[in-house]
């Protein structure tokens, strides 16, 4: 199944959108399912779970890590990560560039926005990063590499919601771009779409999509 999912979803998404595989929850065996159809960029959203797999899976994938993550974490992913795609704070981000110095690494990262009604979803609001980019705290984080924004739009049926969602995230991007990025061919992605709403994300304008249940079948709780 998970093999025809996957040629179904790949034959839906224009060429420009990437697709992040999702494979939280899902065992080794899955996940080497989808790397044999030829497809090498995978999404987990805990740091414990990542690093049991990944020593289990081929070198050659490119792991997105999508959850929220603590500080005191960052160490254990700097040595194989792809991307970071849910910075959340200045505090995480100085800690990853501090780590990535440490581990001479330079660590692809997005910034989360929070975009959903809900409270639990994690994120920056635009006020707080507005001034960041021009200072020089950021200029000075040499191991960073921010490459555009992330974002979750609420659990809804509401499309229109969703999709006024997405369009905020998209502005976010394009006012981000326009002030701090215009010189920087590399900020380039905004992350949004998930299994539900990810064909309302591409019409808005998403460059990446992370998707997991449409692929590997549902989870048996959601994480
Ligand atoms: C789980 C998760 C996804 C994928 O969710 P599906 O609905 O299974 O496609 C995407 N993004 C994040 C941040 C997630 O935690």
């Amino acid at each position: 199944m998970i093999k025809e999912n996957l040629q179904k979803l790949t034959s839906e998404i224009p060429d420009y959108v990437k697709l992040v595989a999702v494979s939280k929850t899902k065992p080794v065996g899955d996940i080497l399912e989808v790397y044999h159809e030829g497809h090498k960029v995978f999404g987990e959203n805990k740091v414990q779970e990542l690093i049991d797999k990944q020593p289990h899976l081929p070198t050659d994938i490119n792991w997105h890590f999508i959850g929220h993550l603590q500080r005191n974490k960052v160490k254990f992913l700097v040595p194989f990560i792809s991307m970071i795609e849910s910075v959340d704070s200045q505090r995480l981000l100085k800690q990853i560039n501090k780590e990535a110095l440490k581990q001479d690494r330079i660590i692809n990262c997005l910034l989360q926005f929070h975009i959903a009604e809900e409270t639990s979803k994690f994120g920056f609001h635009f006020s707080e990063v507005k001034d960041f980019f021009s200072s020089e705290t950021f200029k000075n984080m040499k191991n960073v590499k921010i490459k555009g924004v992330m974002g979750m739009a609420t659990f809804t049926d509401d499309e229109e919601k969703v999709r006024s969602e997405f369009k905020q995230l998209k502005r976010y991007f394009d006012e981000l771009k326009k002030k701090y990025f215009s010189d920087d061919d590399e900020f380039n992605e905004v992350s949004m779409g998930m299994t539900n709403d990810y064909k309302i994300a591409i019409e808005e304008g998403s460059t990446i999509v992370r998707i997991g249940s449409a692929i590997f079948g549902p989870r048996s709780c959601q994480l």
